[in-house]
């Protein structure tokens, strides 16, 4: 404690038309962290980190990136400053190669120096992307769109990368694959912010994680201990 947060988010808030989908929602992101973010299906963790890349703009608060006031920084700013959001959904470019999706990432002027080191340790850390450079995104597993996903985020040279929801519709032993990789980033001294409803294999890596129901942050706390929190086993554990 004492150290400042790598980001600060302080009192965001949106909704969509009328309908509020997070309100006054507050959370501190250590450097060197893995900090979870878990929720059931609607509590608003898209949301939220859609504001905090700057996708969509908070209605209040404030949001810090290393002390600089990003609350109004849209999405091509923050990734400059190392704010890198791999989206739910693995969107990458469907029409385009897997090198060409990497390459798009890669261009913007934090990591262009470092391109191709940056490309050579995606591929070292997917070799399944490496061999099918020349393929269109479109016609990888769904657990390749995934790992190119995050490659791409990687190719931006990120000091904090977002996943949401990594993991959503992946078999088992790539799930555990994925939870393995941002414990290896983390430990290559990337901040992870992880955004999942997979919450048992989520709050056993994380360092710190915050639980958000219908908008709200309803708990928070270090991940062991959230993991054997009697409200958090009840509702996201299956088991009381
Ligand atoms: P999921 O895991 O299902 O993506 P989530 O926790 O990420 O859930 P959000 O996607 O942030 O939740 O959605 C929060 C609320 O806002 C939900 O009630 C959802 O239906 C609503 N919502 C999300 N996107 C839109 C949109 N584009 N227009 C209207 N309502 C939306």
């Amino acid at each position: 404690d004492g150290a400042p947060a790598l980001l600060s988010v302080s009192g965001i808030s949106y909704d969509y038309s009328g309908m509020n989908a997070v309100s006054d929602c507050s959370l501190d992101i250590p450097a060197g962290a893995i900090t979870a973010l878990i929720g059931g299906n609607g509590a608003g963790k898209t949301t939220s980190v859609k504001m905090i890349a700057g996708a969509l703009r908070s209605r209040s608060g404030s949001i810090r990136f290393d002390g600089v006031d990003i609350t109004a920084s849209p999405a091509h700013e923050t990734v400059e400053m190392g704010l890198a959001l791999v989206p739910e959904g693995r969107l990458v470019f469907q029409h385009l190669s897997v090198l060409e999706n990497l390459l798009v990432s890669g261009h913007v002027r934090r990591a262009r120096a470092s391109l191709q080191s940056n490309l050579e340790r995606v591929f070292d850390l997917f070799p399944r992307l490496g061999e099918r450079r020349s393929q269109n995104a479109g016609s990888l597993s769904g657990g390749e769109q995934q790992m190119l996903a995050i490659g791409r985020g990687l190719m931006t040279n990120p000091r904090l990368l977002i996943l949401d929801e990594p993991s959503l519709g992946l078999s088992p032993i790539l799930v555990s694959s994925i939870f393995s990789l941002v414990r290896k980033l983390n430990e290559e001294s990337i901040s992870v912010l992880l955004v999942e409803q997979n919450v048992h294999q989520t709050l056993a890596i994380a360092h710190y994680g915050y639980v958000l129901e219908k908008g709200k942050i309803v708990q928070h706390g270090e991940g062991r201990s959230l993991l054997v929190d009697p409200k958090v086993k009840e509702a996201y554990l299956g088991f009381a």
